[in-house]
């Protein structure tokens, strides 16, 4: 189990198990927020969490429509 930890105003500690449906990031596109499932995103192989980033469903579309 993998989890966050952090404080709050500097004061109170708060921990965060990491599950399927409680990870998010910005779209570097337009900056919606995407939930993302590690599990998933880690089976490609390409793992690099800090300089990974998720673009949303619309962004996608965008993308595909222009190609
Ligand atoms: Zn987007």
């Amino acid at each position: 189990m993998f989890y966050i930890k952090d404080r709050l105003y500097g004061a109170i500690e708060v921990t965060t198990e990491i599950g399927p449906d409680n990870v998010f990031c910005k779209c570097p596109y337009c900056g919606k927020e995407v939930q993302v499932n590690l599990s998933l995103l880690m089976a490609d192989g390409q793992g690099d969490l800090l300089s990974r980033s998720v673009v949303c469903d619309n962004c996608k579309r965008v993308s595909k429509e222009e190609h």
